[in-house]
């Protein structure tokens, strides 16, 4: 059994080796000169999101601890970019994957799992999703990846070409190489505790700020230091905010925290449209909205420096939500406040 679990961690090695790293964009906005602002374009993964990390990771990390042999069905709780990339993953080693979703979730999603050779589990509502996963599992000679759990642990955070390590490397011949601060949102939580703990093992004055959306409780736990917070409804900004304080989330190696109305994370990531071109999720635009936010604080205070948030995802996934003006209107609201925001930043 060794030698089958070898050769799957290989056969992730092989595929690892064959990949490039996802760009960092440098973007031109001219009422900011001497605040260079940078994304890290994840969006470019095979599996289309960051969650292709993540899920390296999490089946490496399972691997090395005996949790999956030949004979292993690896069980998801996600409806997300999280289960399209753990399909990848397990057929890549040859074991089959269950992806256990709401049963009102995206068909184009649905697909996307099915393609990979995943099969999706369906349940009447995503506070069912954790528990039957781990009936699933128990039903089955499965295993339970548990997302939420791992994420923060299954990553080298001192390196090994980590998202962190490869921010601060590609910086490295840019004017301001140690950037004044890293703007990131949380879903498990496990990305911005990657680039925290970087920073504080490379010894980096760079701040980690962590940006959170409505309905979701990370913020609140962050300011009253209160992990038991919970909340009845979702986020609507997908892949981030939690209803519940998730184990990956490092409230510790976090700086500060801000909470951006789900209307500006629209608004931004129909401008960022406008000014490079390229269609981003939500979370993208919850992201960038945060790094505006301490781009200007700084052309306020006369400083200079460099700022990196992270674009997680296409926007090709959500032509039928984020970029439906109807879907918006009906479901985030007026995002038009935040949009005359933004041009202003633009064109001052
Ligand atoms: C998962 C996810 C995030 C958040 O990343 P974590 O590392 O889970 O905190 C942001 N955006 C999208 C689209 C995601 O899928």
């Amino acid at each position: 059994m060794k030698s089958w679990v070898y050769g799957a961690i290989k056969k992730i090695s092989a595929d690892y080796q064959r990949s490039a790293d996802t760009h960092l964009i440098k973007l031109d906005i001219p009422s900011l000169s001497g605040i260079d602002l940078y994304l890290k374009d994840e969006s470019t993964h095979p599996t289309g999101s960051l969650k292709h990390r993540l899920a390296r990771s999490l089946f490496l990390y399972a691997l090395c601890n005996g949790k999956i042999t030949s004979e292993t069905t690896v069980v998801e709780a996600s409806s997300g970019s999280t289960a399209v990339s753990e399909a990848c993953f397990a057929r890549m080693i040859g074991v089959p994957f269950i992806a256990v979703m709401p049963r009102n979730t995206a068909r184009s999603k649905i697909k996307q799992i099915e393609l990979y050779g995943g099969r999706c589990h369906f349940v009447d509502s995503a506070t069912q999703m954790r528990e039957t996963s781990l009936e699933l599992v128990s039903s089955i000679d499965g295993y339970f990846m548990d997302q939420f759990t791992y994420a923060e642990r299954a990553t080298d955070w001192r390196g090994n070409n980590n998202i962190a390590e490869s921010i601060f490397n590609q910086l490295e011949q840019e004017p301001h190489p140690v950037p004044h601060s890293i703007i990131m949102s949380s879903g498990t939580g496990g990305t911005s505790a990657t680039i925290g703990r970087y920073i504080h093992y490379k010894g980096y004055e760079t701040k980690l700020v962590v940006v959170d959306p409505e309905n979701s409780v990370f913020y609140d736990s962050f300011m009253m230091h209160d992990r038991s917070l919970t909340l009845k409804t979702g986020s609507r900004i997908e892949g981030i905010g939690r209803p519940q304080v998730e184990p990956s989330f490092q409230p510790d190696v976090i700086d500060s925290m801000t909470q951006v109305p789900d209307a500006a994370s629209v608004a931004t990531i129909l401008w960022l449209e406008s000014i490079i071109g390229r269609k981003a999720g939500a979370s993208t635009g919850t992201n960038l909205w945060g790094a505006l936010d301490v781009a200007i604080k700084m052309k306020a205070e006369n400083q200079q420096g460099s700022i990196v948030t992270l674009m997680c995802d296409s926007g090709e996934r959500y032509l039928d939500t984020y970029y439906d003006s109807v879907w918006v209107e009906n479901n985030i609201g007026d995002v038009s406040p935040y949009l005359d925001q933004l041009n202003k930043i633009y064109t001052v």
